[in-house]
């Protein structure tokens, strides 16, 4: 450097203070002091770096009192100023901390506990009362008799920290206003002088009251529900958001004699039946996969051994974002409900088979009585005309008579075959036109024979021909009067009519015999049904015929009725429809 230019040696100083500054020590010979004053300078790497320097320029002259040269003295100060600095800065963060700390933080000096700092947050819990300058329970009169001074002694007196959690106190809000008891969590701890002798306390701490009110809210709520819970007939849990037990009600408890602990341990296992544990577990972890609600029908095992039905049933407790928090299980017993469940399907299914197994065997019976009947029938008509030949009354008569008997027979047999077939669903109908009023008075003709008693009146109207199995419709006309005929001993008469009206025909048999009681009405139709009574048991029959009639003439799409008033008679009725598809068809 020596013998160089100060701007040759650091060109870097271009621009800075220092060398206008030289230029005006040189030119007025006055001194210059410069502090912590920031230069720019090529370090040794060869990188300009910031320092901070303190230095003196000062004039010197020669003999002749002229200004020769400055003399300069220069220290780098640069360490200190950015310790300064970086201190600077933490103070300033701490006070802005401490300023807009939600927490809230005060100091006490001396025994008296007198406030010295007290930051915003914990000015706020007093409002605009004055603390700083005054002891504490000159401050806070309210204070007096809750304890704190004790605390505060034992900290300042032994240099424990006391730490205070949900501590309920009493403190007016403002000053005038009367205290209210609020929560909070805080600590005292000491502050030590330098010669490590306590001269004050820290307070550091923060109000709790909302959150300790929620807990004692839910606790109460808790009470609640266990009060409840208790108080219900069925069984109750609750479980986690993963499916552990939290609850069991006392119905539970009573029930299994284990608790919530014992099931968590031994599992669930323990108490469901074993056919029902697999479905459990399947149900109950597709719940908790997806939140959806759980209902399974299974049984749970007794403390007595026994095991009973019961409907659970689980729900999700979810919070406002649809995560789940909890469940919550009912579990009804509903033991009696399908043990008698389970005892009437088997009763049905029972049932069902005996019927089945009867309508087999009536089928059967009759089947193999039709054989030997038609013999029997067949020769007793072979007898009847070799005895007509020889001409012997009384065997003619008695032939006769057998006869009726057997066709009477017959018809029975005949009645079972059908009915039998009615409940297999195989009553064949062979359908063609006829002409319906001739089929009727066919057979008034035919019953009229059959009946010295009896007169049978007849009032048909014209009608058409109709489309429909012609046998088995004479067979319900058939059928209805000789019932006519058969419940009415003490009449003399029959009507029978029949009304044509709107493409139907209207067909009725009225008897002035001994009617049918209202509520016995609806079961006329049914199979084997016969009014019982002490006058309806002396005549003779199966309870076929009206069941048989019902079916024919719902299969041909009408409908049978039957209007009786108790004691004075009766009338059935059919209605069937004459025109159809298949008669247009054939008319045309
Ligand atoms: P049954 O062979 O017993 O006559 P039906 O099926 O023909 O059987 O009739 C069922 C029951 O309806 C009869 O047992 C009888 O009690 C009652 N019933 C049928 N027709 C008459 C009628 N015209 N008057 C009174 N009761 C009747």
């Amino acid at each position: 450097m020596i013998g160089k230019k100060l701007i040759d040696v650091m060109p870097e100083l271009e621009g800075q203070v220092f060398l206008e500054l030289l230029n005006k020590v040189y030119a007025t010979g006055e001194p210059y002091i410069g502090k912590e004053t920031p230069i720019s300078i090529e370090a040794k790497t060869g990188v300009i770096e910031k320092c901070f320097l303190n230095y003196n320029y000062q004039a010197y002259k020669n003999a002749a009192d002229i200004i020769e040269g400055i003399l300069v003295f220069a220290y780098d100060v640069t360490q200190q100023v950015t310790a300064r600095e970086q201190l600077e800065r933490n103070a300033e963060m701490i006070r802005n901390l401490y300023m807009n700390a939600p927490a809230f933080i005060c100091t006490f000096q001396g025994p008296e506990h007198t406030y010295t700092l007290v930051n915003p947050s914990y000015q706020k819990i007093f409002g605009t009362r004055g603390l700083v300058g005054k002891p504490i329970l000159d401050a806070l009169p309210e204070l007096k008799g809750q304890g704190f001074d004790t605390i505060l002694d034992n900290v300042y007196n032994t240099g424990e920290t006391y730490v205070g959690i949900e501590i309920p106190i009493a403190l007016a809000r403002d000053e005038g206003l009367k205290p209210e008891v609020r929560y909070f969590n805080f600590s005292y701890q000491p502050i030590y002088n330098e010669h490590k002798i306590i001269n004050g306390i820290l307070v550091f701490g923060y109000e709790v009251t909302e959150m300790v009110i929620a807990k004692k809210i839910q606790s109460e709520s808790d009470k609640r529900f266990r009060i409840l819970a208790d108080a219900m007939p069925q069984k109750m849990s609750t479980t986690d958001a993963e499916g552990n037990l939290t609850y069991l009600n006392q119905q539970w408890v009573d029930f299994t004699h284990k608790s919530v602990k014992e099931i968590n341990t031994d599992g669930w296992k323990s108490i469901i039946h074993p056919d029902d544990y697999e479905p459990n577990q399947h149900a109950w972890e597709h719940a908790l996969a997806t939140g959806e609600k759980y209902s399974l029908e299974q049984r749970f095992r007794c403390h007595d051994g026994t095991y009973r039905w019961h409907l659970s049933r689980r729900v999700a407790q979810k919070d406002e974002n649809g995560k789940i928090i909890s469940w919550i299980g009912t579990y009804t017993d509903i033991n009696e409900q399908k043990v008698f469940a389970e005892e009437l399907a088997k009763q049905v299914q029972d049932g069902l088979k005996l019927d089945k197994q009867k309508n087999d065997f009536i089928s059967m019976a009759s089947h193999e009585l039709k054989t030997p009947l038609t013999s029997i029938k067949a020769y007793t008509q072979l007898l009847q005309h070799s005895f007509e030949s020889e001409g012997d009354g009384e065997v003619g008569i008695f032939l006769e008579r057998m006869d009726n008997q057997i066709t009477k027979l017959t018809f029975l047999i005949d009645d079972l075959l059908d009915s039998s077939k009615v409940k297999a669903g195989q009553l064949v109908f062979n359908e063609k036109l006829f002409d319906f009023n001739e089929l009727a008075n066919e057979i008034i003709d035919e019953m009229q024979k059959t009946t010295q008693t009896h007169t049978i009146n007849v009032k048909l109207e014209t009608t058409d021909m109709i489309f429909g199995d012609r046998i088995r419709i004479g067979q319900v006309m058939s059928n209805m009067l000789s019932n006519a005929i058969k419940y009415s001993p003490a009449a003399n008469k029959i009507n029978v009519t029949s009304i044509h009206k709107d493409d139907t025909i209207l067909f009725c048999v009225q008897d002035f015999g001994i009617g049918i009681r209202k509520e016995n009405k609806k079961h006329i139709f049914d199979q084997f049904y016969r009014v019982s009574g002490t006058v309806e048991d002396t005549f003779p029959g199966l309870g076929l015929g009206m069941f048989i009639a019902s079916e024919i003439i719902t299969r041909a799409r009408g409908i049978i009725s039957v209007e009786s008033e108790f004691g004075k008679g009766s009338s059935f009725c059919f209605a069937l429809p004459i025109e159809n598809k298949a008669l247009k068809l054939l008319k045309a």
